[in-house]
């Protein structure tokens, strides 16, 4: 028995978009913990491999591309078949695409729709298939301050990330009183590919520091703790929440 709640030693987690960004991060912290690696990229996930196998943590690439369903059930077979099991599932990978309502394209909407959160809510299906009958397990996906808020120009990735936590709820009612914990992580303006256009833009740029408390963009590692907690026994009561990791933004 460990004496340590947030000790992740032989878990095995699965993390979407773990090679750049967030979910590398996210990966990293979760070794760090303790816990084996599974990575989900179209593009492989080289560089975090070399780092979980550095802790002496054993790690697993998968190559797949989420914008259809059609790989999950591979993935997770594959997954089953090479660690033995999947404990943990982040649902990190996501996209988004930028342009006014007035002109946003139904590509756009279905290209991130299919991502962030028809990928994201199958793959938790078929993880939950194998973790109900195990009755363990955490699943935690990641949101977004526009699961919150409106956010402009980015019609489908409001609608996604905000359609996450309510399927964060949803999940969470229908498998707490199976073992599984669903959760969420809401990461503030992080300083990632995924807002390089934000960061670029001097006027958005200074708007959107001027509202964060902390005074600075997050730094992917700030998600790592959030990770570890909510992806171990220490948060074996929390469910359905959608934790803001934010540097105070929505305190404002
Ligand atoms: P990022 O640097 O652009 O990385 C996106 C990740 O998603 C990559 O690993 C990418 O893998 C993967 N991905 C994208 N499309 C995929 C597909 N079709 N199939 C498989 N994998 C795919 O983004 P990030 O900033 O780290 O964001 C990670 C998550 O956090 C996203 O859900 C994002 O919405 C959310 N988030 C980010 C921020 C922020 O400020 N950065 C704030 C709130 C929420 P490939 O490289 O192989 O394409």
């Amino acid at each position: 028995m460990s004496l340590n709640p947030f000790d992740l030693s032989g878990r095995v987690a699965l993390v979407t978009g773990a090679n750049v960004g967030l979910g590398q991060a996210i990966a990293l912290g979760l070794a760090e913990a303790g816990s084996d690696i599974i990575a989900v990229s179209r593009r492989p996930a080289t560089e975090t491999g070399t780092a979980v196998e550095k802790l002496g943590r054993h790690f697993l690439s998968i190559e797949a591309d989420l914008t259809s369903t059609a790989p999950i059930q591979t993935i997770v077979d594959q997954s089953i078949n090479v660690m033995g099991k999947i404990d943990i599932l982040i649902n990190n990978a996501g996209i988004i695409r930028r342009a006014a309502a007035l002109d946003f394209t139904e590509q756009d909407w279905d290209d991130v729709m299919n991502v962030n959160i028809k990928s994201a809510f199958f793959l938790a299906q078929a993880v939950g298939r194998h973790m109900v009958p195990r009755g363990t397990g955490k699943i935690i996906n990641i949101a977004s301050m526009l699961s919150f808020q409106g956010g402009i120009r980015v019609p489908s990735y409001t609608a996604s990330k905000s359609g996450i936590a309510g399927i964060t709820r949803l999940l969470a009612n229908e498998w707490a009183s199976k073992g599984i914990n669903v959760n969420a992580i809401a990461p503030g303006y992080m300083a990632t590919d995924n807002t390089e256009a934000l960061r670029n833009d001097p006027a958005r740029n200074r708007d959107i520091l001027a509202r964060i408390p902390a005074g600075r963009w997050g730094d992917s590692a700030d998600l790592a703790g959030a990770a570890v907690f909510l992806s171990s026994d220490a948060a074996r009561y929390v469910h359905g929440v959608v934790l803001p990791v934010d540097g105070g933004w929505q305190a404002r």
